[in-house]
């Protein structure tokens, strides 16, 4: 019988808040009630934001809650062959571009098309999709600005990948995305329209590191919140391009601020740190999110 692998993969560019906490037990949950193997990621690809000491923050409080993981961590920073040799394939593929347009043009492009236009289409996170323009780029066009040191990023064209497909893509939830999708689920990453996948300044994007990293240590059940939901559609295109297996998904609720706001690692009082240190103990921790006591009242432990 297979194992199943459970990963709990928080990215260090601030401290762990109730949230965290809530993801990171209920993986541990469903780990040790499944008989799984859990595993730890730091996802700490972006090297602008994040930080070793929010990292070394980041595990006190795990282990402080009564978590394991298997050793060693995987550390994304360690990792970035194995990132560009995926993105690699894709550009053999022909399936991502050089996109060369910098955020103001990108801004100026969208309100010159907006005049008198309906308006320019979002992604599901509410950002404008990227311009068309660059994928009419000449190929010669396109070397000669590389050649010349301009700064581009890597996209994928949505388009071409979705022609690739030889079937719709589906993947399967066992909780819930916005408005109650369970169960076999359509993933329609079009509304994405051409995401990253590399920048100048960050090797490779979430999206494309974190199908990467689930093929790779072998994830069969991906839990976590609710707001990746529809990226998932994005990362179903991308392991269907790449060839990789396909874990199910658990989308769970995210917990919200007394106003019904989403927890920010910016906001310090649902930090771990904080309520620890005004006495809360990780069973209080696992009451406040809605999780039953650990069994026998002792901490949790996963992975074991
Ligand atoms: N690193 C992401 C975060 O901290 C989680 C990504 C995932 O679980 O797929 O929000």
């Amino acid at each position: 019988m297979t194992v199943p692998v459970f990963r709990f993969a928080p990215s260090p560019n601030g401290a762990l808040h109730l949230g965290h906490a809530y993801s990171a037990l209920l993986n541990a949950d469903l780990c040790a009630a499944s008989g799984g193997r859990m595993l730890l990621r730091m996802e700490d690809i972006d090297t602008e934001r994040c930080r070793p000491e929010y990292e070394v923050a980041i595990l006190a409080d795990l282990a402080w809650l009564g978590l394991s993981w298997e050793e060693p961590m995987r550390r994304q920073s360690d990792h970035f062959p194995d990132y560009r040799g995926a993105l690699d394939r894709l550009i053999d593929a022909e399936l991502v571009y050089p996109a060369f347009m910098s955020r103001g043009e990108v801004r100026a492009f969208i309100a010159d098309a907006e005049i008198g236009h309906k308006p320019w289409p979002r992604d599901p996170d509410g950002a404008p999709v990227y311009p068309p323009s660059d994928k009419t780029l000449s190929l010669r066009e396109r070397q000669r600005r590389m050649a010349d040191g301009q700064a581009f990023s890597w996209r994928l064209d949505m388009r071409a990948a979705l022609d690739r497909l030889s079937a719709p893509l589906e993947w399967m939830e066992d909780g819930g995305g916005p408005h109650g999708e369970t169960g076999r689920v359509r993933a329609e990453p079009a509304a994405w329209g051409d995401v990253v996948l590399a920048r100048k300044d960050s090797p490779a994007s979430y999206n494309l590191c974190v199908v990467v990293d689930d093929a790779i240590q072998g994830v069969s059940h991906v839990v976590r919140g609710r707001d990746l939901f529809y990226a998932t559609a994005v990362h179903r295109l991308l392991q269907d391009l790449l060839g990789l297996p396909v874990p199910a998904y658990l989308h769970h609720e995210l917990v919200l601020d007394a106003d019904g706001r989403k927890l920010s690692k910016s906001r310090g009082d649902t930090a771990l740190r904080a309520l620890r240190a005004g006495g809360a103990r990780p069973d209080d921790i696992r009451r406040m999110v809605g999780l039953p006591h650990a069994a026998g009242g002792a901490p949790l432990k996963s992975g074991e």
